[in-house]
């Protein structure tokens, strides 16, 4: 098959709506989409075709029991593919949608058990970027889309990653450019007594208790016990990994740079090919291998933003090892922690 690139841009133009015209067809008749939205590139299907949805699965090679989340531009289609909205649920999708949040609800008939991984709920998210808006409404309302990355490796944050992963494989990548946010959306379960975080994103857990007062991490995703079980099927699996073996260091700023330092001339000594994962501030200070900065501590989001792209620029360049600092800023720490201790594999030297 071959995959036809379109540039969009956010001013959305007439041409522009021409395209995303073309590839709501392209969703109405059952066909894959890839578009970007405010958190990653996602890749999109007919959520309520089962056919459809089975596509995004085969593309991805994505394990068939890890659902996907809907997509959806108004409110009014939250109640089509719901069966219940809790009262916090309303309240926190009038406070973040739309936005980098996805609710899960008990599902309404109008979902197929292929879109949900054959769950009876369903998630939801409204995303805060004119393209995905405009793609959901060209393509019938309710767009299922998960990351649009090979299953297992960095999520996409330009149109470029979508085409090494999803090239030949799907008719159209919308590309809108690079994406704002970089992490995938916090994921919020209201089917207990206390709403719960299934994943962590940008929105943050003090965000969302302002709103609606408690909520819990989901106790599956603690890193310390490796029998818990994660409440979201897809964070159980192996994710976000570079092909290069990464490792984390973590401790205060000068001995995590003098460790890395000692590090990286061991892995040279041996013969390995090094990267090292830095930021702004600390990038000077390393003396060998190839050193990349992430982006500043003084604005977290830039290593949010940064994060997959440097992994995949790792992946490019064919190195066996990379050493980086880790980045448990105060705000959105937690996802980037979690997202880069699953690429890391959990290997984390403490100094
Ligand atoms: P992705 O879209 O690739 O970022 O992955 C979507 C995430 O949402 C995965 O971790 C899924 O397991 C999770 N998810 C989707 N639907 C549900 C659901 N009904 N219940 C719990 N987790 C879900
Ligand atoms: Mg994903």
């Amino acid at each position: 098959m071959k995959t036809v690139i379109e540039k969009i841009t956010e001013q959305l133009t007439e041409e522009d709506k021409k395209k995303i015209e073309a590839a709501g067809d392209i969703l109405k008749q059952g066909g894959l989409v890839a578009f970007p939205t405010e958190t990653v590139y996602g890749l999109g299907a007919d959520a309520l075709n089962p056919e459809a949805s089975k596509k995004i699965y085969a593309a991805k090679g994505r394990p068939s029991d890890n659902p996907l989340i809907v997509h959806i531009s108004n409110m009014k289609a939250l109640e089509k593919i719901t069966s219940e909205i809790p009262e916090k649920a309303k309240k926190m999708a009038k406070e973040f949608w739309p936005g980098p949040l996805t609710m899960i609800f008990p599902k309404s008939e109008q979902v197929p058990l292929e879109t949900t991984g054959g769950l009876e709920t369903v998630a939801v998210r409204m995303p805060n970027h004119p393209i995905a808006l405009a793609l959901i409404d060209a393509g019938g309302g309710y767009i299922a889309a998960p990351s649009a990355n090979t299953s297992g490796k960095p999520s996409p944050t330009k149109a470029e990653h979508v085409a090494l992963d999803m090239d030949g494989k799907i008719p159209m990548i919308l590309d809108g450019g690079a994406v704002g946010i970089g992490i995938e959306s916090t994921i919020v379960d209201f089917s207990t007594e206390i709403p719960m975080i299934l994943r962590p994103g940008y929105i943050t857990p003090e965000m969302i208790q302002k709103v609606i007062g408690e909520v819990k991490m989901d106790p599956g995703l603690s890193m310390d016990d490796p029998t818990a079980h994660p409440k979201a099927p897809g964070m159980k699996y192996k994710h976000y990994a570079p092909k290069a073996d990464l490792i984390l260091v973590n401790g205060a700023q000068e001995k995590v740079i003098q460790k890395i330092n000692e590090l990286v001339s061991m892995a040279q000594e041996s013969g390995k090919k090094t990267g090292v994962i830095g930021t702004d501030e600390t990038c000077g200070r390393y003396q060998a291998g190839i050193v990349k900065s992430i982006g500043t501590r003084s604005e977290e989001d830039t290593i949010a933003r940064h994060l997959y792209g440097i992994l995949r620029e790792f992946d490019d360049l064919d190195v066996d090892v990379i050493y980086s600092e880790s980045f448990s800023t105060p705000r959105i720490g937690q996802a980037i922690m979690n997202r880069m201790l699953k690429a890391a594999g959990h290997q984390v030297i403490e100094v």
